[in-house]
């Protein structure tokens, strides 16, 4: 049987981490943003269980076992799935991937990735579809860009972890055209591959969590449940997310968006956000 793999496409900062611990509250495995796992392993980071990943109960045996080679992948994974694929020869990569996701698949027969469909993305649901046996079901996420804006404004997840929330320059150009970028890629898949394609308002989810939830389950055909609106997150694997993935007992509202941060955002940042974003139609 073919390995169950739910992508969720769309911009980063969209409530994607949400999503990852919604499914792993519902026994399918969430790797979180699968696509940093080449830079997570050189910085020495550590799988969201708080061991290395070579320590980690679930990558030790899918990275670690001596069989795999690691080191080549590490160096392979950052290009082969970005806009700039076709230069890079993403041939040595789909390889290696067809071994991790045999090994995956002994964990689980449903996985989950959010690595997105960013510039390092783009081109991921598409060659995990052209050279893996996998039933992949893509959920292009879209969160408001005034919402994805703020969180961007912030800084990025790595540095919010570490206490740090000085934002960057041009935080607005940047994230305009990536976030108009990443939604038209998400688009373009579902209109390649129409029946594997859903499309998923972030706000519409937070408002609205058991029907959209049923939504998501009758799509992915897997059952999907939370009591009382809240995720438990016990424990889990992920490989990168936002900072959300650490916490436990989560309820899902729509209080979840970080409004006590607005007040940061420069009038002049704020009109030109209106001014430049594309707006989706619902
Ligand atoms: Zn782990």
């Amino acid at each position: 049987m073919a390995l169950k793999y739910i992508y969720i496409g769309g911009y980063g900062r969209s409530g994607s981490t949400l999503i990852d611990l919604i499914f792993n509250d519902n026994n399918i495995f969430s790797m979180g943003e699968f696509l940093a796992l080449s830079t997570r392993i050189r910085a020495g980071d550590t799988c969201t269980c708080g061991l290395k990943f070579d320590s980690c109960k679930v990558w030790k045996d899918i990275l670690f076992d001596g069989s795999f080679d690691l080191d080549r992948y590490v160096i392979k994974q950052k290009w082969a799935d970005s806009l700039l694929c076709f230069l890079t020869g993403s041939k040595e990569n789909a390889l290696l991937e067809k071994q991790i996701l045999k090994r995956i698949s002994k964990f689980s027969d449903v996985v989950s990735d959010s690595s997105k469909t960013t510039f390092y993305g783009v081109n991921r649901p598409f060659h995990l579809l052209k050279n893996n046996n996998v039933d992949l079901r893509f959920i292009h996420l879209i969160r408001n860009p005034k919402d994805v804006m703020l969180s961007n404004y912030l800084g990025d997840n790595k540095k919010l972890e570490k206490g740090i929330s000085k934002s960057k320059c041009l935080t607005i150009f940047r994230t305009a055209v990536n976030w108009n970028l990443a939604n038209l890629f998400a688009y373009m898949f579902g209109v390649i591959y129409p029946k594997r394609y859903m499309k998923l308002h972030y706000e519409n989810l937070v408002k609205n969590p058991q029907k959209y939830l049923s939504v998501i389950s009758d799509f992915i055909g897997e059952p999907l449940s939370l009591r009382d609106n809240i995720i438990i997150n016990n424990i889990n694997h992920m490989v990168d997310g936002n900072r959300l993935r650490h916490v436990s007992n989560i309820k899902i509202s729509s209080n979840l968006q970080e409004k006590k941060y607005l007040f940061r955002i420069h009038f002049w940042d704020m009109l030109m956000t209106k001014l430049i974003y594309w707006k989706l139609k619902r």
